[in-house]
């Protein structure tokens, strides 16, 4: 199969031959239809994430069907009533929670996201920026009919792991996202389907994202470093970027919660009590629950949900993580291997 490899980080990925891998008893062999371009990929080829598997296959939005299924394999998690046979052909997607251990105290009390010994997609696993992957059938989600394969990819993590920040918010009427991205523009659909008003932060002088964020419904648009026009009960940063957690705690009234969505940070400038102080909460946001994950894939079809996507082919994945780390995608970057890109 094709594939790209890491071999380490701060260097291109290289295009290389390599066997189709054999999945384990608890695995299935999936051929890799699309794989959506998440800014955690471009940290671990850029080395900000410490010790990835190497060398590595990146990419954790796979979307796929299965092939083969390992000897183990009994049913599917979100069917517990099906067995083996039905899941050979079906389209399943691939996140970034790979694998967790099922018995450390996280596991036990419904934060498996929190895992002592969890394994990540495209990170401590192989992912999908090849023709062929295996992963853990326990882990893996059916797609939602209706959803073009290169479509539903940056639902995987752009939409999961933004729906697990997203559902920290609470209640909050007035939400602020700073960073207008894959996840940002996934989100912002549930938000106005809940009847939620959003805010939307870009970089100072990004008039193309501003728009962007309009035409999906944000409320207001405009550089990060403007206060919006009305205190925030809540907001999500997105970008991976310290000094916006200031920015975001000055926006939000009292008691309002600042998440941080992303998974690796700039260091946060020092900032005065006084814009924590009045119960403001900060928190960041790890990973996924398969809970999440299904909650979210059920909700998805029914805003619905459409994601605005930038293909690439397969080989050009160092064109679309570089397109990513320029912002210049708008919505999602995904890469393909199907010639029909379905
Ligand atoms: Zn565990
Ligand atoms: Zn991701």
């Amino acid at each position: 199969m094709r594939a790209m490899l890491l071999e380490a980080p701060g260097k291109p990925l290289r295009l290389v031959d390599l066997p189709v891998p054999k999945p384990n008893s608890e695995q299935l062999l999936i051929r890799v239809h699309a794989c959506a371009v998440c800014r955690t990929d471009l940290h671990i080829v850029d080395g900000e994430l410490a010790h990835p598997k190497l060398p590595l296959i990146p990419g954790h939005q796979i979307v796929g069907t299965v092939e083969a299924v390992g000897e183990k394999v009994k049913f599917f998690h979100s069917n517990p009533s099906s067995d083996e046979s039905v899941l050979e052909g079906l389209r399943v997607g691939v996140p970034w929670l790979g694998r967790t251990c099922n018995h450390c105290r996280y596991c036990l009390s419904g934060r498996e996201n929190l895992c002592d010994r969890a394994e990540f997609t495209g990170y401590n696993l192989d992912g999908g920026y090849a023709e062929y992957a295996v992963a853990d059938y326990r882990y893996c989600f059916e797609i939602p009919p209706g959803y073009p394969d290169v479509q539903a990819a940056p639902l995987l993590c752009g939409g999961l792991i933004g729906y697990r920040a997203y559902r920290m918010t609470g209640d909050a009427e007035k939400i602020g996202f700073y960073g207008f991205g894959s996840s940002a523009h996934i989100l912002i659909q549930l938000a106005r389907y809940q009847g939620r008003q959003i805010f939307a932060f870009t970089r100072s002088g990004d008039i193309k994202g501003q728009e962007f964020a309009r035409q999906l419904g944000a409320v207001w648009s405009g550089s990060s470093e403007e206060l919006p026009p009305e205190p925030l009960d809540a907001a999500i940063i997105f970008a991976p970027i310290g000094k916006l957690i200031p920015a975001a705690l000055r926006a939000v009234a009292k008691g309002g919660v600042v998440v941080c969505a992303g998974i690796h940070m700039s260091d946060i400038p020092s900032f005065p009590y006084e814009i924590l102080w009045e119960e403001r909460i900060l928190r960041s946001v790890a990973n996924l629950t398969r809970r999440d994950g299904e909650e979210f894939l059920a909700l998805a079809p029914k805003v619905p949900i459409r994601t605005q996507i930038n293909l690439f082919p397969l080989s050009q994945a160092n064109e679309a993580l570089n397109a990513l780390r320029n912002g210049e995608i708008e919505g999602s970057a995904v890469l393909f291997t199907q010639e029909d890109k379905q």
